[in-house]
């Protein structure tokens, strides 16, 4: 070895990076542009590659290269950036060590099938069809707990993946208090709402709305906002995602409704909030942690914090409402922007996750954190899960789930495997909130810059302020960094006392 031992572990990085944006774009590609009939053989090209990945990162350490660093690092003779990469990459090196190789292999086939059983029987309404492969993954994410080794709860190994440094008692803490505020505050509002419906139908927005005149105006905004379309792409897919393969080339996509065109500006935004994200980390440290992102939970604050702070707030709208008014003449000449506002920010208690608001959607989320813990730990079975979320889904938002396939089996995570997966959602949302209260005072103009479209301060604060820092802090250093606290609910809570009461309890 004739580099310095970090040089070379960044030039090793490096070229692990490049085959994981090759395997990027074929996925990209499998959900975008490839035949149907291509699937099988995609599938084959993915999974091989992810197998030669793997065995590229692991052999990285075959000559002690790694393990020499960390030792390094630990006796902290390593600067900043170095130590930064050392310790993130021993981190995802350290996890996969542990992992004996068919055991990985076991959980990969098993999560498979899973997810083929748990599809059928979402659309047959028949949770006991994947209730053994539910079971079966339980079982193999306690083993991978054991492997992982954890400190109170096996669940602390799990979301640890998602949410490096978050625990099972952490969560707990801040969403039992976001919990003991929502309660009450949407039952309040669904008292309301109920008032409100009955003093005559709220004007909906009805019409045909064509997929390039959508496409257009959502790509307008997207520009608008900061989302370089010289290094990104805007296309359609079944289910909307955000993909860096580069900072330099982030494909994000959306689906379109003909009768509804927020439904698909609002994906657009949560990924152009996602994709700017992508697009701002230093793309000259490609391939090493620090051009990665913190956590799930901050690249999602990043994509709440457009879709739900900015873009369905009143300033946003004064500057955007004339130009979809311009883009769609029927219906929105004939809509009151005060009426628009309401309509987008209706909040009502609903059985299905991906189709609630952002007051409700949080419960959702708590409902389903406080399940995958108690299956992880053991104190709830799999076998009861339908009666404890229909009495759950009662309790919380007083409604009564009439089948699994609209309750329990709704979501896609459990059957790939992803436990410790669902937190990072609401986690977004906190420390969106938190991020946004600061950066709403270090502008005091920005309502006013919002309302004249003027979005670059907004971008430029982002960017300073995460992220440039790719992986550097971790998100509790981050909030910390930023905000001068700890990661609280108190802004979240804040927020949505002065925005949805101001609307329905006033
Ligand atoms: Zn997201």
């Amino acid at each position: 070895m004739n580099s310095k031992p970090i040089d070379e572990l960044k030039k090793r990085l490096r070229n692990v990076s490049h085959l994981v944006s090759i395997l990027n774009l074929l996925e990209w590609d499998r959900d975008v542009m490839m035949p149907k009939k291509g699937s099988d053989a995609r599938a084959a090209s993915i999974a091989h590659l992810a197998g030669m990945i793997h065995e590229k990162f692991v052999s990285i350490d075959s000559d002690g290269l790694l393990t020499d660093l960390k030792r390094k690092l630990d006796l902290k003779k390593l600067k900043d950036s170095e130590a930064t990469i050392v310790s993130e990459t021993w981190r995802t090196f350290d996890r996969q060590r542990k992992l004996p190789e068919k055991f990985v292999e076991e959980s990969a086939e098993a999560v498979s099938k899973a997810h083929t059983v748990w599809a059928e029987a979402r659309e047959k309404n028949d949770f006991k069809l994947f209730l053994p492969w539910l079971e079966k993954i339980i079982r193999l994410k306690r083993k991978e707990a054991d492997y992982v080794g954890y400190g109170s709860s096996p669940y602390d190994a799990l979301i640890d993946v998602f949410e490096p440094g978050m625990t099972a008692e952490s969560t707990a803490r801040v969403l039992n208090d976001l919990k003991k505020f929502l309660m009450p505050f949407i039952a309040r509002i669904a008292a309301s709402t109920k008032r409100m419906s009955a003093k005559g139908p709220t004007r909906g927005i009805k019409g045909h709305f064509p997929i390039e005149q959508q496409a257009a105006f959502n790509e307008m905004v997207a520009r608008k906002i900061g989302f370089d379309l010289e290094a990104g792409r805007i296309d359609a897919t079944t289910h909307p995602f955000a993909l860096g393969i580069h900072p330099t080339d982030v494909r994000i996509t959306t689906r379109y409704n003909e009768s509804d065109p927020l439904y698909s500006f609002a994906s657009v935004i949560h990924e152009v909030g996602h994709g700017l994200y992508e697009q701002g980390l230093p793309a000259e440290h490609f391939g090493t942690p620090l051009a990665e992102f913190v956590s799930l939970g901050i690249h999602e604050s990043q994509s709440r914090m457009w879709q739900n702070f900015i873009a369905q707030s009143r300033p946003f709208w004064r500057y955007f409402y004339p130009k979809l008014q311009k883009e769609f003449p029927k219906p929105f000449r004939k809509i009151p922007a005060e009426d628009f506002y309401r309509a987008m920010n209706k909040v009502e208690p609903s059985f299905i996750r991906t189709e609630s608001d952002e007051v409700t959607y949080n419960l959702h989320i708590i409902l389903r954190f406080e399940i995958e813990k108690g299956l992880i730990e053991g104190t709830i079975k799999a076998k009861d899960l339908p009666k404890v979320w229909k009495s759950k889904m009662k309790e919380y938002f007083g409604i009564k789930v009439p089948t699994d396939s609209l309750g329990v089996l709704q979501d896609v995570h459990w059957s790939s495997g992803l436990i410790g997966y669902f937190p990072t959602y609401s986690l977004g949302n906190l420390y969106a909130a938190q991020f946004f209260m600061r950066m709403k005072k270090d502008m005091p103009n920005m309502n006013r810059q919002i309302a004249k479209g003027e979005f670059g301060p907004i971008k430029s604060w982002l960017r300073k302020n995460i992220h440039m820092h790719g992986k550097t802090h971790t998100a509790a250093q981050l909030v910390e960094r930023v905000t001068g606290e700890p990661l609280t609910s108190k802004y979240f809570i804040n927020y949505l006392e002065a925005k949805y009461g101001n609307l329905y309890l006033k």
